[in-house]
């Protein structure tokens, strides 16, 4: 772990932020080990944003809008230095202090020691929690996931936060060819979605993306798990960046049907909508708005005052009659 100061905090359209860059959690699939991301260090010695907390408050403040405030789609915002650290929690905190909303993509339960902000979050405004499910096999999980909860403690969490009202989204993604994509796995998948009320399912394809970087480590894990599979994606993909499971239409069919039938969210596009909607009733009065706010409860105090005056010179003249 090392500690960087950074300029700004929210990327992208303006409230994404990724307190950490690098992860411990070690899936052999990561895309995040891609050349392009330009990482100047292992992807296991976690760059901590050391003022992250106090550029996000600044941030906030500065917002016109009240909105959702993202974070997790480069590097988990739960790595095991986030225990002893809190800067996930203390963003949190900044968020609830701001009344924004908040969504996170994790895969670790650690997820579950910031319920109470969860909580008080979604009460005032909205939290997404969204979880990754990759592979119901718990030995098959430890393998390609190996330093994180395995799927089952996932699932256990998507419980706890329908027990607590909090809704989730999961990641169906990504669905390794020739191992995960199994039409039992990805109904196992399915199942704990539809038994734990999740409101959206993302999935891009029944497949996962190599490119350089990524192919080297997960070729490298290919050669421990089997060796054979190895030369089979090579002969099947080459230097394919999207690799699709031989399956995918038979299995994109299963998702889709589940999804219609239990009303679950579906299709990248309609949730990412989903997740950067931020509730009405908590938005904040445009700058805009605010002098024909101001106009308007000025002449309403007028008309009260008027009609107090009147009432009360109408209560004289009766009680003069009584
Ligand atoms: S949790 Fe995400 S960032 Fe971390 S190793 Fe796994 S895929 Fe990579």
């Amino acid at each position: 772990m090392h500690f960087v100061t950074v300029k700004n905090i929210l990327t992208g359209a303006g409230s994404n932020m990724n307190i950490y860059r690098g992860c411990t959690h070690g899936c052999v699939y990561c895309d995040t080990r891609s050349k392009c991301y330009g990482f100047t260090h292992a992807l296991e010695d976690v760059e901590v944003k050391s003022n992250a907390v106090e550029l996000l408050d600044d941030a906030l403040k500065r917002k016109r809008q009240k909105c959702m405030v993202g974070t997790g789609s480069m590097s988990d915002p739960y790595q095991p230095v986030e225990t002893e650290l809190g800067f996930t929690r203390r963003c949190l905190q900044v968020i609830n202090n701001r009344n924004c909303g908040a969504t996170m993509i994790t895969k670790s339960d650690r997820v579950l020691r910031d319920l109470d902000l969860l909580q008080e979050i979604n009460g005032k405004t909205k939290c997404v929690v969204q979880i990754t499910l990759t592979c119901t096999d718990e030995t098959l999980s430890k393998a390609i996931e190996p330093n994180v909860c395995t799927t089952q403690e996932r699932i256990q969490v998507l419980e706890t936060l329908k027990h607590h009202r909090i809704p989730t989204v999961v990641w169906l993604s990504p669905v390794i060819p020739f191992i995960t994509d199994t039409e039992e796995n990805i109904k196992n998948i399915l199942d704990a979605c539809v038994a734990n009320d999740v409101r959206g399912i993302v999935c891009f394809g029944m497949g996962m993306t190599l490119r350089e970087g990524n192919r080297e480590y997960f070729y490298r894990f290919l050669d421990r798990f089997d060796p054979a599979l190895k030369q089979r994606y090579i002969d099947t993909y080459a230097n394919s960046y999207q690799i699709l499971s031989p399956y995918n239409a038979r299995l994109m069919n299963l998702y889709d049907e589940t999804c219609n039938k239990y009303g679950i969210i579906y299709g990248p596009e309609r949730i990412f909508a989903y997740l950067k909607e931020f509730p009405q009733k908590e938005k904040q009065l445009s700058p805009v708005l605010i002098p024909a706010f101001l106009g308007f409860a000025a002449a309403f105090l007028v008309f009260a005052a008027a009609l107090c005056e009147s009432n009360f010179e109408k209560t004289t003249f009766f009680e003069s009659k009584k």
